[in-house]
């Protein structure tokens, strides 16, 4: 990992020079942040389920035609992806009332909505991510009208399919973020999902008991944050064959 030229650094993950010009390394980290960064801690072998989880589902979703940037998982925290350049846009789907949008709304948690909700915010640390409209990102060029319809339809087909899939595994998928980015190929440029899929990412409550199983716990200090995450996984199918206490991974991948 080391001999590799570090490309950005995130609250997350890390991006580093890929094989080949126009792809790129993402490693995942167990740090994790939350409230604007004022929060931070190590959820233990978080990096090696979101890697793991976020695989799965985007190689679900190029399976139903949807382009993302994910080419292949190369160990426990790392996978290789396409370069893209991402629109500085986070796209929140929501389809109960959780987080933000009670507040703002003085909603009840965990209401459904009356349908799904897309909300978008400008990313940018300085500026706390704020709340922005359509109108904003075409108007300041962030992203064009026909960009955006893809960006929207993308985002409802997504959130279709995962909550199908979700739901097949008794969890509800409350509300979700996503990134999304320009490929260039040749004198061809279109839009691919990017960024992650994860409980880092998502709000996932039991359809049963609504226990949350998602960064939440780690938000309101609900404790067992790290046995949330693994049961995301072992409920895709997909827990790492390490088992939970060899989650960490070797020492040469830390
Ligand atoms: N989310 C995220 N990163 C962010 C903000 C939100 O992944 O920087 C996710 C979060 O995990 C949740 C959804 O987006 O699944 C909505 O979060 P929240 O209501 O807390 O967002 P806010 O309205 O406060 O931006």
């Amino acid at each position: 990992m080391s001999r590799r030229r570090q490309v950005y650094e995130g609250k997350a993950k890390v991006l580093f020079e890929g094989p080949e010009p126009g792809t790129l390394i993402q490693y995942f980290k167990d740090d994790a942040t939350a409230f604007n960064n004022r929060k931070h801690g190590i959820i233990t072998g978080k990096g090696v389920l979101n890697n793991r989880i976020s695989e799965y589902f985007m190689m679900k979703l190029g399976e139903i035609g949807i382009p993302t940037h994910f080419i292949r998982r190369l160990n426990m925290r790392e996978q290789l992806i396409r370069e893209v350049e991402i629109i500085p846009i986070e796209v929140v789907i929501r389809n109960y009332a959780a987080g933000g949008i009670v507040k703002r709304l003085g909603l009840e948690e965990g209401q459904r909505l009356p349908r799904t909700i897309l909300e978008y915010s400008f990313k940018s640390d300085e500026l706390g991510d704020p709340m922005v409209a359509e109108e904003h990102i075409t108007a300041f060029g962030w992203a064009s009208v026909p960009e955006m319809d893809d960006i929207i339809g993308y985002s409802l087909r997504i959130n279709d399919f995962l909550s199908g899939l979700l739901l097949g595994v008794g969890l509800k998928l409350v509300d979700f973020k996503l990134e999304f980015g320009r490929l260039w190929e040749e004198d061809d440029v279109r839009i691919v999902l990017a960024d992650e899929i994860s409980p880092d990412s998502c709000r996932l409550w039991d359809v049963t008991s609504g226990e949350r199983l998602d960064k939440d716990r780690f938000r309101q200090d609900l404790g067992r944050v790290e046995e949330a995450y693994q049961e995301v996984a072992r409920r895709l199918g997909i827990l790492p064959e390490a088992g939970p206490r060899d989650l960490a991974g070797p020492e040469t991948l830390q």
